[in-house]
């Protein structure tokens, strides 16, 4: 069956002529810069003095944009900015909305082509930052919400889609970056929403009033909400009746009143702190994680894009995965920048020509690229969606992000082999500094005669930084578990590989008699028909 049953696509109409909602004054968040916000510069200066309720080392921070800390995550997103000014074809696309050339973080995807530069741009930004640039939940919740919206009103004469494109084309306009929330913190995992002994384990609605409803929970794990200007708050897992008051989906400021966010801290995050650029590994860039509670938090009705249709809460799930794992491409730019590590030492150390050294880096290529092409692939083999946006494949997305949660250790551990106990052993910067002792540590920590001392330290602190400090939490344990757990991904894989059509195959090759009429059909079906469709193929064929 093909997603598109021959509904005409309110896209294509919208396509013909630029939207034309006005952005109203409540919908500009508060932000330091002009908008429309286009490079890194306007970003970073967007988000100053926006009175955020930030805890960090039990402290409320003041601004988190100067905290040396949070600072880092801030410069990876900026890079998302300064990449598109850079290099508009892979950072921005023509949005069907406005008319205008915008964010490809904002872009709907009109094409498999534009899936796939998604990818493109996702493997450089990570060469670029090294870690995790935190656009690409907020990219992937727009895609998947296009269509979902779109069928909730089909069934139900609902008007969540023009309020959601409403929505999407004022963060268009004004350059937004938008974070996506949908881990709820779960509590007994066992049990469903309404079940929890404590309600607000998952986020719920507490009251509505003529003006909107109230929220109350907590998303856990959020990836860069402290530096979006919007977050979007949806369902973590498929909903029953019983549990119609967690079935909401709307988008809310990130300043709006009542939301406290508790920072998470991170492996080695404190050498932020101590002064010096070599310990730090990467100085520059970092990823961002914080628990976002919400104390009964208003949203307006025209920023609410799911209330109580508790039946499309797993189609919701579902779709923002499958965006989702092959957004994990990602990790195949940061892997560029950890193979270059592995490389540079070993260089450095003498041993680039020895044949197991260009064997490992040979492996980690391989790995590397079998994730880059797991996410292209399912770029490409593209569905369109009856809202007229086109969602990419679902059983090699998650054979994607499965790869995911296992490659990059595999890839870390051979870094670690090249790079050599001094990794971890290695003497601080403060050390190499020192009038007395400096240049007794510069001269024992030398490899080739050409490499400077300091030059050897910059490069095993990289290794580190990504293997076990702060960016190995984007690079190894959020490849384990954002975009969910490995079991998620099981999961999915188990529930299209369509054991009977290869059982069938099986048995005609081996002539054994099929044991019903159906066992005899060559009809293609599920994952099969996309695999064998044309390349350009639309869903109303
Ligand atoms: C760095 C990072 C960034 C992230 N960014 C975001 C983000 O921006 N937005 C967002 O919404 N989420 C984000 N996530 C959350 C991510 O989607 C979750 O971590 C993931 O879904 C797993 O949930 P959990 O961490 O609560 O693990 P848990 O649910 O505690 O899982 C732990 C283990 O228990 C197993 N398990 C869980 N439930 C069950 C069950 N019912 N039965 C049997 N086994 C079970 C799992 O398979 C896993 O092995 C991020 C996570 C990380 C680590
Ligand atoms: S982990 Fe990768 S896909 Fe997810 S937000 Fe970070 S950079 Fe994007």
């Amino acid at each position: 069956m093909h997603r598109e049953q021959g509904r005409g696509s309110m896209f294509a109409q919208v396509q013909d002529k630029p939207h034309t909602m006005a952005t109203t004054k409540d919908d500009v968040v508060r932000t330091g810069a002009q908008a429309p916000i286009r490079t890194g510069a306007e970003y970073v200066e967007s988000l100053r003095a926006r009175n955020l309720k930030v805890y960090l080392f039990g402290e409320l921070v003041d601004e988190p944009v100067d905290h040396p800390v949070i600072r880092p995550s801030i410069n990876a997103v900026a890079e998302t900015y300064d990449l598109a000014v850079r290099s508009p074809e892979l950072g921005t696309a023509v949005s069907p909305y406005t008319g205008e050339r915008i964010n490809r973080f904002l872009h709907i995807a009109e094409s498999p082509e534009d899936l796939v530069m998604q990818n493109k741009m996702q493997r450089r930004l990570g060469q670029l930052t090294g870690t995790c640039f935190q656009r690409c939940v907020g990219m992937d919740a727009f895609n998947s919400l296009h269509s979902v919206t779109f069928e909730i009103d089909e069934a139900h004469g609902t008007a969540y889609h023009e309020r959601f494109v409403d929505f999407l084309t004022m963060a268009q306009q004004q350059g937004y970056v938008i974070g996506g929330a949908m881990t709820d913190v779960k509590g007994d995992r066992s049990k469903a929403p309404h079940e929890q002994d404590d309600p607000d384990m998952f986020v719920r609605v507490t009251k509505r009033t003529d003006e909107g409803v109230y929220i109350r929970g907590a998303k856990a794990h959020q990836t860069g909400c402290i530096n979006s200007h919007w977050l979007i708050v949806m369902p973590t897992l498929r909903l029953g009746p019983k549990d119609k008051e967690f079935a909401i989906i709307g988008a809310l400021p990130v300043d709006a009143e009542g939301i406290t966010y508790i920072y998470g801290r991170q492996s080695c995050d404190t050498r932020a702190m101590e002064g010096g650029d070599i310990d730090l590994g990467n100085a520059k860039f970092s990823g961002q994680e914080a628990m976002v509670v919400f104390d009964d938090v208003f949203i307006p009705w025209d920023k609410i894009f799911m209330d109580g249709e508790y039946e499309f809460a797993a189609m919701l799930v579902e779709r923002f995965t499958c965006y989702h794992r092959r957004s994990y491409v990602c990790k195949s730019g940061v892997g560029d920048a950890l193979i270059g590590a592995a490389a540079t030492i070993a260089d450095y150390n003498g041993v680039e020509k020895a044949s197991h050294i260009r064997d490992k880096l040979v492996e980690m290529t391989h790995l590397n690229e079998t994730i880059y092409s797991t996410g292209i692939a399912s770029s490409y083999q593209a569905s369109k969606m009856k809202s007229g946006v086109f969602m990419n494949d679902d059983m090699i997305a998650n054979v994607c992000k499965h790869h995911v949660t296992r490659m990059p250790y595999e890839i870390g551990r051979l870094a670690q082999d090249l790079a050599g106990g001094i990794m971890v052993t290695a003497p601080s910067q403060k050390e190499l500094e020192h009038p007395e002792i400096g240049d007794i540590v510069r001269k024992y920590l030398k490899g080739r005669k050409e490499i400077a001392a300091e030059d050897r330290l910059r490069i095993v602190r990289l290794i580190e930084n990504m293997t076990m400090g702060r960016n190995a939490v984007g690079y190894l344990t959020e490849s384990m578990h954002g975009a969910g757990s490995p079991q998620a991904q099981r999961v999915q894989i188990g529930r299209q590989m369509q054991l009977e059509f290869k059982k069938q195959l099986a048995k005609n090759l081996a002539g054994i008699a099929p044991e019903s009429a159906e066992e005899v059909s060559d009809e293609l079906a599920g994952y099969m028909e996309k695999v064998f469709a044309s390349a350009n193929r639309s869903n109303d064929e």
